[in-house]
């Protein structure tokens, strides 16, 4: 990704794709002092991309650091971005971070806090999965505490254990991996939430731990449009074997179907295709 014709903005500025770069004493590239945000553009439009921006805004208050910019110029930016590549559909990855300066222990308070944002082009997050459903693994790593760390950021360094748990079911032919949280109860895939349905009703686990994505968020509100009964609770590993249909939400992953997860299987029912079709439109609309 890193030697290619394009252009990045960094701190206020379009640089040249291949020169967006960072001095290797960077805080967060040592210490995890880093969030971003993953937004995808339909047809010249990011969806929810204010939520996106605010939701950059959080994090980095999660992780104690300003982003010297706001909403509005965050806004601006990703649109100069786009346009500067000339992208009507792409994903956009907006990352915030403690620079290089003054500290180079764990502190890092007069450290330059720095917005890049980039975009490029990036098709289905699971491929075909999209259609046949995604087979997934369960990952041995459980999603911390909210006492452990700040759950709800969206930061680098919760990522680590996601990466690990990516790997792991990469290695073993799954496009991804099921955690559990550090109550042993359902939480989320490594970069998605998500759903199962049961005799007509959905269950999602309850977000006290884990991002609430806004596709899931999104979800929630068009299967609420449905009439459907949507319950956000905690979810017990033996239910697995009950559930019907499953599907992962997120920016990336869109509505993916679930086809299997570890020994349990679902099938790619009629609400699975209804919400992974509509949400499609959605974006587009
Ligand atoms: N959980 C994790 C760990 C993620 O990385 C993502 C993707 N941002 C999500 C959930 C879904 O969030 P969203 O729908 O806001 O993209």
């Amino acid at each position: 990704y890193d030697d290619r014709d394009g252009k990045i903005w960094m701190d206020g500025k379009l640089v040249e794709w291949r020169d967006a770069n960072v001095h290797i004493l960077t805080h967060g590239l040592h210490y995890a002092s880093s969030v971003f945000e993953g937004e995808r553009c339909y047809n010249g439009k990011i969806f929810e991309s204010r939520k996106h921006s605010e939701r950059l805004h959080y994090s980095a208050g999660q992780l104690d650091f300003e982003i010297p910019y706001t909403v509005d110029e965050i806004e601006a930016a990703k649109m100069e971005v786009l346009r500067a590549n000339g992208f009507e559909n792409a994903y956009v990855r907006a990352v915030a971070w403690r620079g290089a300066g003054e500290d180079m222990g764990v502190a890092s308070a007069r450290n330059p806090v720095r917005l890049a944002i980039a975009a490029w082009e990036w098709g289905a997050y699971y491929g075909d999965a999209k259609m046949k459903g995604a087979k997934l693994d369960i990952s041995k790593w459980k999603r911390p505490s909210p006492e452990t760390i700040p759950s709800h950021a969206k930061a680098a360094g919760l990522y680590m254990i996601c990466t690990l748990s990516k790997h792991a079911a990469e290695a073993k032919g799954c496009s991804d991996a099921m955690m559990f949280d550090y109550r042993g109860y359902v939480a989320e895939a490594t970069g998605a939430n998500i759903f199962f349905v049961k005799d007509g009703e959905v269950h999602t686990p309850d977000p006290d731990c884990f991002l609430n994505g806004i596709t899931r968020q999104t979800v929630i509100g068009m299967l609420k449009d449905r009439q459907v009964k949507v319950h956000e609770r905690h979810i017990m590993p033996e239910e697995l074997e009950g559930f019907e249909q499953c599907w992962l939400t997120g920016t990336a992953a869109e509505v993916t179907p679930v086809g299997q997860i570890g020994d349990y299987n679902f099938e790619v029912g009629a609400l699975t295709r209804d919400i992974a079709e509509s949400y499609e439109k959605l974006v587009r609309a």
